[in-house]
């Protein structure tokens, strides 16, 4: 359970929420982690995007290009469509072509994928370097013994003696970086610098359409990320070891919103308020069943606090209904809940004991 090793995405967790790390490193807590719809498209275009780089056998014509980035998109989405399913059974996931933002992520993803690869076939190289030279590259796996931080770059590019470290976000709306992107390309520049020996002289994101935010790295701001970091892990470990995770529980309506244990987070109930819109209630069971072929479920609110005493009936719930269960935390519903009964939704979580 102590950390021994960091990666990027790690360090963004203990710096967040140091509970929701611990959570994520108990492996009897894997099945609360399930894909989305937004993971897996995500999960698509990245491999897409990346074979465009890595794949060393693309023809030349510029149909054929277009029909093989489709066939490995088709590919892809399948895969990914079957795990979410796996994931998520009894309840049915969207098909993909509805899967939020999927029609505009495909084509963009394409498209970009044919731009990149008709600039490869041309005389001038452009910046985005094959990989292949000393130092650069796709899916690069670094680590660093002395620190014990290690993950693997989306992409390292070299440019004459200039290595930039570029990480690939496939939502549609990358603004400027977040402190997390920004602290995970520190992070990966500091890697760079410590199994090469050489700085790289820039960091940058690249959206979903190719284009890439660039910036300067500056050395000293990532040898402070890295001490930040490295307290992080320290505390961490200094918790699990006074057996004292939960005290370090942060919760708030940004962090916990998109978190995979809210079912499971005492600190979370206590914490929220229906001011923060999450469509989330625990309580105790008053009533489950089904009518007309559909589970339904009554909860007697006592989280959130503010609507301490009311009363939710969810319907549309997929499985059988919890009818031993005297308690129950529901997540994710359409509809108003101050109306007092709401709608399940195929990504609704329901637990119940
Ligand atoms: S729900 Fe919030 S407080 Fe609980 S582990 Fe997740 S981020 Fe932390």
């Amino acid at each position: 359970m102590p950390i021994q090793e960091v990666s990027p995405s790690l360090a963004n967790q203990l710096l967040g929420c140091r509970l929701r790390a611990g959570f994520a490193r108990d492996p009897t807590l894997t099945h609360w982690r399930r894909p989305t719809t937004y993971s897996a498209l995500g999960l698509v275009a990245h491999t897409v995007s990346e074979a465009v780089f890595g794949h060393g056998h693309w023809p030349s014509d510029a149909n054929a290009v277009r029909d093989k980035l489709q066939d490995l998109w088709n590919e892809e989405t399948e895969r990914q469509a079957a795990r979410l399913a796996a994931a998520w059974h009894p309840a049915i996931p969207p098909p993909a072509d509805q899967w939020p933002g999927y029609a505009l992520t495909r084509a963009r993803t394409i498209r970009r994928g044919e731009r990149i690869l008709d600039a490869q076939r041309r005389p001038v190289q452009s910046v985005h370097a094959p990989s292949g030279s000393q130092g650069s590259g796709i899916e690069v796996s670094l680590r660093d013994t002395d620190t014990g931080l290690f993950g693997r770059a989306d992409r390292i590019e070299r440019d004459g003696s200039s290595v930039r470290v570029v990480d690939l976000k496939t939502g549609l709306n990358q603004g400027e970086p977040t402190d997390e992107q920004r602290r995970q390309l520190l992070l990966y520049a500091l890697l760079v610098q410590r199994t090469t020996g050489t700085w790289p002289a820039t960091v940058a994101i690249e959206d979903a359409a190719g284009l890439q935010q660039v910036a300067a790295l500056e050395p000293a701001e990532a040898e402070a990320a890295l001490a930040e970091v490295r307290t992080a892990v320290n505390q961490f470990n200094q918790d699990v070891a006074a057996g004292d995770l939960v005290t370090s529980a942060a919760p708030g309506p940004d962090r916990c919103r998109w978190c995979s244990f809210r079912a499971i987070c005492w600190p979370y109930w206590e914490a929220v308020s229906s001011s923060w819109g999450h469509r989330a209630s625990c309580g105790n069971v008053l009533d489950a069943g089904a009518t007309a072929g559909q589970t339904f479920l009554v909860l007697d609110i006592e989280g959130p606090s503010d609507r301490k005493g009311t009363r939710l009936h969810v319907s549309g719930l997929a499985g059988d209904p919890p009818s031993e269960a005297t308690k129950a935390v529901v997540i994710d519903w359409t509809g108003e809940t101050a109306s007092g009964s709401v709608q399940a939704r195929w990504s609704t979580i329901l637990r119940s004991w």
